[in-house]
């Protein structure tokens, strides 16, 4: 499933291209991905420039002046720039053509989103309900000790709760527990302020190295089928139950939160 760095690394690699040219077309295939794809909607931004491509959460948001075109690559899709003429594959819903380019939004099972939104996008119901962008100075070690004050329920399954805060999914979180030397079922109100001055930084980082990761490979991504984008990091725990830690050497050990499987290493995090 995309996450928020692929999504970052994708707004990257097609705004280049795409920001400052006008939109020629926009091919519909499909009547509907997860919502109707914008057919009405669609004398409002094609013939227009693109002003912007911006990103909240895993969100992609394309501003044309009139309005915003809202992106989310569901559990299978992926963007890429294509020459405009290239016949589509079955599962390529969408073309956006910007002169002799378009952007085509491939998504095989169908939980994407493309949607038209006039006004202020931060106040659509969808994008009103995220939580805190972790990449920004606001996300501090004091604001996440007063989100979590009192919580009871483990830390693990709270980063990954985007109505608190977006972006941290399930192998980001393993991993930046794990760099951060924090045992994942922690009730997240026991944190100290010390440790969590810790954990901050490192879920940065841990981003920031995918987002770079997937920059070095972008233009794979972007000129490829599309299937290349995915990173092959060095995870310390994510999926990597009973081989050794790279720190201490003792097995990674797996537990069930919530519907989700964490990684994590008993030893090393307390
Ligand atoms: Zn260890």
């Amino acid at each position: 499933m995309p996450e928020l760095p692929e999504v970052e690394v994708t707004r990257r690699g097609i705004a280049p291209d795409l920001v400052g040219r006008r939109l020629a077309s926009a091919d519909f295939r499909v009547p509907a991905l997860r919502y109707p794809l914008p057919h009405e909607e669609r004398s409002q931004f094609v013939g227009r420039r693109l002003v912007s491509i911006t990103r909240r959460g895993k969100y992609l948001l394309l501003d044309f002046g009139s309005g915003h075109l809202l992106i989310h690559l569901g559990m299978s899709g992926s963007l890429r720039l294509v020459p405009a003429l290239t016949p589509p594959d079955k599962h390529d819903h969408v073309d956006l053509v910007f002169g002799r380019t378009a952007l085509r939004l491939r998504d095989p099972r169908r939980f994407g989103a493309m949607r038209w939104i006039e006004g202020d996008p931060m106040q659509h119901p969808l994008m009103a309900v995220l939580g805190m962008e972790p990449l920004t100075a606001d996300f501090t070690a004091a604001w996440l000790k007063a989100q979590l004050q009192g919580l009871k329920a483990p830390i693990k399954p709270t980063l990954m709760d985007g109505h608190r805060l977006v972006g941290v999914g399930n192998i980001y979180a393993s991993e930046s527990l794990f760099r951060a030397r924090i045992d994942p079922r922690t009730p997240a109100g026991k944190i100290s302020l010390q440790r969590l001055e810790r954990l901050v930084p490192v879920i940065k980082a841990t981003l920031t190295a995918a987002i770079e990761a997937g920059g070095s490979s972008l233009r794979d991504f972007i000129q490829s089928d599309g299937s290349s984008g995915y990173f092959q990091q060095q995870y310390f725990v994510y999926g990597r139950t009973g081989k050794p830690c790279r720190v201490c050497g003792r097995p990674i050990r797996e537990l069930r939160q919530g519907q989700r499987a964490t990684f994590h290493c008993p030893h090393c995090q307390r």
